[in-house]
């Protein structure tokens, strides 16, 4: 279906919205509805992404959530147009929209009490019928209304859903969906407590935001119905539906915010790349039909396409995130990922990190940049430089198929050369002892083997003269000595 024009009579300019519900952090499904509402925006001329905070559920609310949705999506540089718009300062507008209805008879008064409606409901249940209001105050006459609401009984305002009616639109996704509406319950619209419930807020908010399109989670379309109904009680045009597929994990079930790495703040905090998050989460849902795997927001905003969103749940594969992220970690400047890693050192090193120079942690870092995934990765892959006393195994100094004794003469005179050679760089090192293997006729892995893992303690890191530049003289030949003590 093209849902990228509104039904005919409809001003075109686009404006979207992300509304989220500030119960915890922000999800990665959520940040994928914050892009695609950013990216379907921005891409038309004079389009405009809104925020939103429904915060009307107050046993849900969660103190600090809006703050950190917030600066998650500008870290994500996803931008919103104006201020967010706040429901629990908009009461008043919704309760004018509910009395509208009311007075229209699309609404009605409810008294029933949460109690009654409990023993009733447990009676359906019990007579296996669907739970749903049984329409018990749908038509009291307006005396018995005055009345009640004179002894101040707690009221609710409900929805008077129209009998047999036919409720259909055209789903961005998921096309034509048909629903009845003898299927759709009487809403509770605005609680006792004069709050509006989720359902009439957010159709009075779209409507006097004036979005156009609403691009949100496949959970909320058995919710369109009632809105859509809503919509025509007002006598408003409702916007154009695209619902989002679930993002699901491995297990092919929903990836959950209680899954703790599927927070956008754990995602930052382990290091990944803003730009590569937003990478990877726009192809969960959307492909560009070519090789292309790597987006910048704006190149995003060129190539997204609403009419080509799949139907089908994306499962979040962390290992192709890894992979994007390492391919922007590769494209910074050292600088830049000095800058970035730094604080990781510093959480697990502390003031000991201040007894290396900056020149020497740069070149650490720099020498990692080809390899990390993600910058948390650096305080692991780099632990051999920042350690007086390497611990492995004697055994790992043996290449294939040497022994103890070859390896232990080839370090001694390795050492020796070493400690008799001039400039200390990587390749006067590696000159050096490049030479050595040949006037010994030696093969590479019998030199460069033990003396890397005599350098490193590591099976895998990378190459012994690129560490021994690094580490120095004084500290290579240290090493060496230690790795012969032990053979
Ligand atoms: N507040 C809802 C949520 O947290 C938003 C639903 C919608 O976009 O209409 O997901």
């Amino acid at each position: 279906m093209k849902t990228d024009k509104r039904a005919s009579g409809q001003k075109d300019r686009i404006k979207t919205r992300m509304a989220p519900s500030p119960t915890g952090k922000l999800h990665v499904g959520g940040l994928r509805t914050a892009l695609y509402n950013y990216l379907f925006a921005k891409q038309n001329k004079g389009g405009e992404f809104w925020l939103r905070i429904e915060d009307t559920d107050r046993a849900r609310f969660a103190p600090g959530a809006t703050e950190e949705i917030f600066a998650m999506l500008k870290w994500a540089g996803l931008n919103w147009d104006g201020e967010p718009v706040v429901q629990s300062k908009r009461l008043e507008i919704y309760q004018k929209y509910a009395q509208q209805l009311v007075d229209s008879d699309h609404a009605y008064y409810c008294f029933c009490t949460p109690e009654e409606l409990e023993k009733r409901r447990a009676e359906q249940q019990a007579k296996k019928q669907p739970p749903r209001y049984d329409g018990k105050c749908r038509n009291l006459s307006a005396l018995e209304v005055k009345e009640k609401s004179a002894s101040n009984l707690p009221r609710v305002i409900r929805y008077k859903v129209p009998a047999s009616k036919t409720v259909e639109f055209d789903d961005g996704v998921y096309g034509k969906i048909k629903y009845n509406s003898n299927d759709v319950d009487d809403q509770i619209l605005l609680k006792s407590d004069g709050y509006p419930t989720y359902h009439l807020a957010v159709v009075v908010d779209d409507h006097e935001m004036g979005i156009t399109h609403v691009l949100r989670g496949e959970e909320w379309l058995p919710s369109t119905p009632k809105h859509i109904l809503l919509y025509q009680a007002f006598g408003w045009q409702p916007p154009v539906y695209c619902h989002l597929p679930n993002i699901l994990g491995q297990n092919k079930k929903k990836l959950s915010k209680r899954e703790g790495d599927a927070s956008v703040e754990d995602f930052k905090n382990k290091g990944y790349l803003p730009e590569a998050l937003i990478n990877y989460i726009a192809l969960l849902g959307w492909n560009p039909g070519t090789e292309q795997e790597i987006f910048s927001l704006s190149e995003l905003v060129k190539q997204f396409d609403i009419n080509k969103l799949h139907k089908a749940g994306a499962i979040f594969d962390g290992k192709k995130l890894d992979n994007i992220n390492g391919q922007y970690i590769r494209k910074l400047k050292s600088k830049e990922v000095i800058n970035f890693c730094r604080p990781y050192l510093t959480e697990i090193y502390g003031d000991a990190l201040q007894n290396y120079s900056d020149e020497y942690v740069a070149s650490v870092v720099t020498l990692e940049q080809e390899r990390l995934k993600k910058l948390s990765d650096i305080t692991a892959s780099t632990q051999f430089f920042f350690t007086d006393n390497l611990e492995y195994d004697a055994k790992l100094l043996i290449w294939k198929k040497s022994d103890k004794t070859a390896m232990s003469d080839n370090l001694t005179i390795i050492k020796q050369k070493l400690a008799d050679m001039g400039e200390w760089d990587k390749p006067n090192l590696e000159k050096e002892i490049l030479q050595f293997i040949k006037d010994k006729k030696l093969t590479n892995g019998e030199a460069l083997w033990p003396l890397r893992v005599a350098l490193s303690g590591q099976e895998n890191s990378p190459g012994p003269f690129e560490i021994a530049a690094i580490l120095g003289k004084q500290e290579s030949l240290r090493r060496i000595k230690a790795a012969v003590d032990k053979l």
